[in-house]
């Protein structure tokens, strides 16, 4: 059965996510990969990721892709066949480097959510949190904190706050949840905090 739009006016019309090009040692991650990507399709949302065909990469791209949703994947030649670049998307996206990348993929995508992963999704992730916090985008930020996953870095980061190395403003950036669908419907309902731009995306 068809779910529910959150929004009739939903103005996220793709949305990127990070993960692992590893699929983790336990089935929920898979199980969650599958479950966002059915909820991005069924908010009429499409899907901008790395483009490659392993790990939870792959999977939710799969997932969208059963579900008759669109898919863009953003892979560097270098990398296209270390994470065997996934064949059949929508559209798949060759740039030069991870730096074009990671732009390509801002400019492409309304928000962002990062789900289970390794060094490369923490990079991706803290990566659009601080262009977010310089003011290069005012797009929304979410993590799908799987089964806890990230509560030792969420932890953290309010640690972090608390020692003054992070504003509140920024700390409120990063919309976690531990629900797929609320995550989307947190992200849609998302109002900007509009913070000033410190430098453009030239400079970055
Ligand atoms: P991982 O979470 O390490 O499995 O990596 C997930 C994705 O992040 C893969 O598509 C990697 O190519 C990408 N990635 C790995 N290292 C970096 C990096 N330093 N900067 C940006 N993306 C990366």
């Amino acid at each position: 059965m068809p779910q529910k739009k959150f929004s009739p006016d939903n103005t996220i019309k793709r949305i990127c996510v990070f993960c692992g090009s590893s699929p983790g040692t336990r089935p929920v991650y898979t199980e969650f990969a599958q479950q966002l990507g059915k909820a991005i399709v069924s908010q009429g949302m499409g899907l901008v990721y790395g483009g490659g065909s392993i790990g939870l990469m792959g999977i939710i791209a799969d997932a969208v892709l059963k579900e008759k949703g669109k898919v863009i994947g953003v892979i560097p030649h270098a990398l296209s066949s270390k994470e065997f670049a996934h064949t059949g998307l929508t559209d798949l996206r060759l740039v030069s480097s991870m730096h074009e990348r990671k732009a390509m993929m801002v400019e492409l995508s309304d928000a962002f959510i990062a789900m289970p992963g390794g060094f490369g999704t923490f990079d991706e992730f803290f990566e659009i949190l601080t262009w977010a916090q310089l003011g290069l985008h005012a797009k929304p930020i979410g993590l799908l904190n799987v089964e806890g996953y990230f509560d030792l870095l969420l932890e953290f980061i309010n640690q972090v706050l608390e020692e003054g190395f992070i504003q509140k403003n920024h700390r409120h950036l990063i919309i976690a949840s531990h629900d797929p669908e609320k995550l989307l419907r947190s992200l849609i309902s998302y109002k900007s905090a509009k913070l000033p731009k410190f430098i453009n995306l030239q400079e970055a």
